[in-house]
């Protein structure tokens, strides 16, 4: 066919669509009642809305402050004269939408009379089935919530004032286009579906190609049948000329995708949490409703929180959702409480993670996931193989790295290995997208784009409108239909993940391996974006580790009540706000504000449980008549390994040394404690720092230790998300002090404290200081930041010529190189690290340890006098302008210590950091003893509980932590019954009680292996 008959099909096919087809699907219409009343700020619940409050209200009208609730009541009767069954009979409302970004803007809810949920009106979804017949009244109410868009098509990152309801305007947002009863003619829908299919096949197909042509064809026929003036009396007509077309099978080696439902909701990020669950209610209804009329459909669904927001926000649609979860139509999958980030959730977090999804899936539905979903998260850690195993998947589902800046993927289906080793089936949807309408674009890339052909030739997609779009639609359904097997597409099965995973574990028998992390080479602002966040989220976790230890100590001494609900509160809430733009530090500024606020009960809530525990352990509970004595001044240790003295998970009498002086000197000041000698110069910056004992200096020639700099921080894109690489091109050292001078901390210790102004506002107060005995020079840097679109790095030059960082992440650590030689190395120029990193030589290293921040780069400079030395930099903040024009502004107070010896050095300089010895008063005795203690320092007990599942079991968590096969001892300060191995969920794997001594066991590690004991007190 010439092209030019091929484009003349074309426009003649899409204008008839559009000016006859179209309208011709709606046989009639009729106009209803409208009434309507604005609720004055939050939304109220369908009980309380007032009904006689309602005031009529036109068509046309504005209405909908940013962020309101306005609720409309629709009445009528159908009319008696319509030749129509009730399932073709629909109201259709158009709250004023825009036809790009649905979930972004203005969503409905519709109720019944009753109170029961009929469906949700969105964009392209805004219909409801009203069961109505000719000549029946009818009233529904819906719930319509005027929230902004913020992200305004994500083009020009614009700052908006929208991201805080008390700073944005009450002018109304949208205008109300139209509200009918419809009655709609099936056949013509079905030709619409048709044409759609065909048109969007032909599209993608080559142009000398004869399916193309005859489809075109096929096309254009069905127009020249189609009576204009008659389209219902003859679309039958028009779909019987295109029934050949969409007749021919799909080719025999045509690529097979696996379709399934979906709605990707993020659990919290242009719109408050309060919000997501109004979106969950609207996405599951429609969800509902389409497995109504369509009985193949079937819908994954991750996130047991938002299957729990439903369940205690409208108990009523969580049971018909969960008739249908038992059906197995609607699918639970992913097994995690959210979406969460997998860069920064501490490795008990992430443990948490699966626990709590678990245990609500399996408590509400008898149901375990098989497979981890996270579509959206940005990069994986190398810990996650492992803890995914451990958690009984056996799948990983994530679409993320098609965003890759630099380095395409070189697979869609492969097994992921971890930093342990664990291997786990892996699959990309290579269509590349979450949210898919299962169109012929979108087929033909995910065919065309499938990496690993030759080898495998299937591929999920999951389909639906996402964030409040409303899930998958009738249409999408109707096109899945139409490529069951049509040629020149690949064929569409209506499906679920464990089908596709099986089937496909089956089609690829040697998978090819990846090993490591999964760095996604864009986001890379997500590690800092937000400190106060991240800070709420670093100090929640380590507050709850001690609230655990400290609680099961105590139960165990005394059996004192462990604080089961108010943990299990806390840890949900802490997972809640793991999701991937609430920790990453995407969110609007009220997200972020309710998240501190969260991080502030959450901290009062731990301490409360920990100050309790401690009291009944030290006697001063007055439980106690031996401790009945004078209470002394101890410090107690809830790191599991050894911290200023004081033993892991112990207790120990006050230090009696004296603190380390800081001399001043003609040049700067010195502070010597035998272990480390320190000079600074003038400006408060080390200039020398020696490592007394191996006589070995840490300053590369003619570098200063702990500079801080401020760069240019102005991304092409996605603004808190990312960090462009051009940032290096700006930036100054900030050398220039307003004072320096030598003060007492509150603990006596002795610091040189440096002020700066960096502009005309923002003021850093610097102190340095070295504790008796330390190896650790310790900084503290408090801000009152001010800059906008600027960042701030402090960095320590080491003479270390290194090819190779290690950085903390979940249960041990990666390795990633310090040099830039492969695109990939390049692309990976700002890391993610949790409480150290550390860079060494054989025999000599220095890390890097930090309280609250996660983002780094580390690289390699040639050194005068030969060779290269290092640069370990911490990011400690942002000033991103979208989407909270407010980011980071205010006061912060970031820790950092820099030690000089191995790995282990850094790991214990990094518990001290997040977990500081606490001082108390109280007695020392056969209570305060800890309950579980390995006898290897690289076997690290994480975690001391007491089991889920409330028997009064210990439950111990431990990991090998440098990479090296070990045999440890672990000594329990209790009698036990049994000691056994098990998974995540605290179930017995096979054959697992371990030999056991008195009062102890042995364990045999591989590098960086997790093990979750349970122990049966005897
Ligand atoms: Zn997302």
């Amino acid at each position: 066919m010439p092209d030019r008959d091929s484009h003349r099909i074309e426009l003649r096919v899409d204008r008839f669509v559009r000016e006859r087809l179209q309208p011709a699907s709606v046989v009639a219409t009729a106009s209803v009642a409208l009434a309507a009343w604005e609720a004055p700020d939050e939304p109220v619940p369908f009980e309380e809305v007032p009904h006689d409050a309602f005031t009529p209200f036109r068509v046309g009208t504005s209405w909908g402050k940013p962020w309101g609730t306005t609720w409309f009541e629709v009445s009528g009767t159908v009319p008696v004269d319509w030749d129509a069954g009730a399932e073709d009979i629909e109201l259709k409302m158009d709250l004023g939408f825009s036809l790009t970004q649905p979930g972004f803007q203005a969503e409905g809810l519709v109720w019944s009379p009753e109170g029961v949920i009929l469906k949700a009106l969105e964009p392209f979804n805004d219909y409801v089935r009203l069961g109505v017949r000719p000549g029946d009244p009818f009233r529904v109410y819906v719930e319509a919530a005027s929230n902004p868009d913020i992200g305004a098509g994500f083009i020009d990152f614009r700052p908006s004032g929208l991201g805080r309801k008390s700073a944005a305007s009450s002018d109304a947002l949208y205008a109300l286009r139209q509200v009918e009863l419809l009655h709609r003619d099936p056949e013509v829908g079905e030709l619409i579906a048709d044409v759609w299919t065909l048109r969007g096949l032909a599209k993608e197909l080559p142009e000398g190609s004869p399916r193309r042509a005859a489809i075109l064809t096929a096309l254009d026929e069905m127009v020249d049948v189609v009576d204009p003036t008659d389209v219902s009396g003859t679309a039958s007509t028009g779909r019987a000329a295109l029934a050949g077309a969409l007749a021919s099978p799909a080719a025999a080696t045509a690529h097979t995708v696996y379709a399934v439902g979906h709605a990707h909701i993020d659990s919290a990020w242009l719109w408050p949490v309060r919000e997501t669950i109004r979106k969950c209610a609207r996405t599951f209804s429609n969800v509902l409703d389409l497995m109504e009329q369509d009985p193949d459909f079937t819908f994954a669904c991750s996130s047991a929180q938002q299957f729990a927001w439903i369940r205690d926000g409208y108990p009523k649609l969580f049971e018909r959702v969960r008739a249908r979860v038992l059906e197995g139509r609607f699918i639970p999958v992913g097994g995690m409480w959210v979406e969460s980030d997998t860069n920064m959730p501490g490795g008990e977090a992430l443990v948490r993670q699966f626990i709590e999804g678990h245990r609500f899936f399996f408590d509400e539905f008898g149901l375990e996931c098989r497979e981890v979903w996270l579509p959206d998260s940005f990069g994986h850690s190398g810990a996650l193989p492992q803890i995914a195993r451990a958690a009984g998947a056996d799948s990983f589902l994530t679409q993320k790295l098609s965003w890759n800046e630099v380095n395409q993927f070189p697979h869609h289906t492969f097994l992921w290995e971890g930093i342990d080793g664990t291997r786990i089936f892996t699959h990309f949807p290579p269509v590349d997208t979450y949210s898919a309408v299962l169109s012929g674009g979108e087929l033909a890339h995910a065919e065309r784009n499938f990496r690993d052909k030759g080898h495998a030739n299937t591929s999920l997609v999951p389909f639906g409108f996402g964030d409040g779009g409303g899930g998958p639609t009738r249409e999408m359904i109707a096109a899945a239909r139409r490529t069951r097997s049509l040629e020149g597409s690949p064929r569409v099965l209506l499906s679920t993940p464990s089908a596709f995973f099986d089937d496909a574990k089956r089609e690829l028998a040697v998978p090819a391996v990846w090993v490591g992390e999964l760095y996604l080479e864009f986001h890379r602002g997500t590690y800092t974006s937000q400190a106060r966040t991240k800070r709420g989220n670093r100090r929640s976790e380590h507050l709850l580790h001690e609230a655990e230890l400290w609680a099961a100590t105590a139960t165990v001494r005394t059996g004192a009540d462990y604080p089961y609900e108010q943990l299990e509160a806390a840890w949900r809430l802490v997972l809640l706000q793991q999701f991937h733009d609430i920790l990453p530090g995407s969110s609007i500024g009220w997200v972020h504000d309710q998240a501190v606020q969260n991080y502030e009960r959450i901290a009062d809530a731990l301490e409360g449980i920990i100050t309790t525990a401690i009291a009944v352990l030290t006697g001063e509970d007055g439980s106690s008549e031996e401790l009945r004595l004078d209470g002394a001044e101890l410090r107690l240790n809830g790191a599991p390994v050894p911290v200023d003295g004081v033993p892991a998970f112990g207790f120990a009498p006050m230090p009696d040394h004296t603190p380390v002086p800081i001399i001043e000197t003609d040049t700067g000041y010195t502070i010597d404690n035998g272990v480390l000698r320190v000079v600074l110069d003038s400006a408060g910056l080390v200039t020398s720092l020696l490592d007394v004992a191996a006589d070995r200096e840490v300053v590369p020639p003619g570098q200063r230790l702990g500079i801080l700099q401020l760069f240019q921080d102005t991304p092409t894109t996605w603004d808190a998300w990312d960090i462009d690489v051009s940032y290096r091109a700006s930036g100054s050292d900030l050398i220039d002090t307003d004072s320096v001078s030598i003060v007492t901390l509150a603990d006596g210790t002795s610091a040189l404290r440096t002020i700066r102004t960096v502009g005309s506002s923002t003021v850093i107060a610097q102190t340095i200081s070295l504790g008796a005995g330390s190896n650790a020079v310790d900084y503290e840097t408090r801000i009152d930041w001010r800059e906008r679109q600027r960042m701030l790095k402090l960095a320590f030059p080491v003479d270390v010529h290194a090819d190779a960082a290690a950085s903390e992440i979940q249960f041990g650590h990666i390795v990633r190189p310090t040099h830039t030689n492969t695109s990939w190395d390049l692309a990976r120029f700002e890391t993610p690290a949790h409480r150290w990193v550390h860079v060494g030589e054989e025999g000599f290293g220095v890390g890097v340890a930090n309280d609250s921040t996660y983002g780094h780069d580390i690289t390699r400079h040639a050194r005068s006098g030969g060779g290269t030395y290092s640069v370990v930099r911490q990011t400690l903040l942002r000033a991103p302008l979208f989407p909270d024009p407010e980011a980071d502004q205010g006061e912060h107070t970031l820790r950092t210590a820099i030690v000089v010896g191995d790995i282990g050095e850094a790991m214990r300089q990094g518990y001290r950091l997040n977990i500081p010895v606490r001082e108390v008063v109280g007695v020392a005795s056969d209570r305060t003893a800890p309950l579980a203690r390995s006898d290897r320092e690289n076997v690290v007990v994480e975690t001391v509980k007491l089991a889920e599942d409330r028997t009064g079991d210990v439950v111990i968590r431990l990991y090998e932590a440098r990479g090296a096969r070990s045999t440890a001892t672990i000594r329990f300060g209790f009698p036990f019954a049994t000691v056994r191995e098990t998974d995540l969920f605290e179930r017995e794997v096979a054959a697992s009680v371990l030999t056991a001594g008195a009062r102890e066991v042995t364990v045999d590690m591989r590098p960086f292996q997790l093990m979750t004991l349970r122990v049966t007190r005897g």
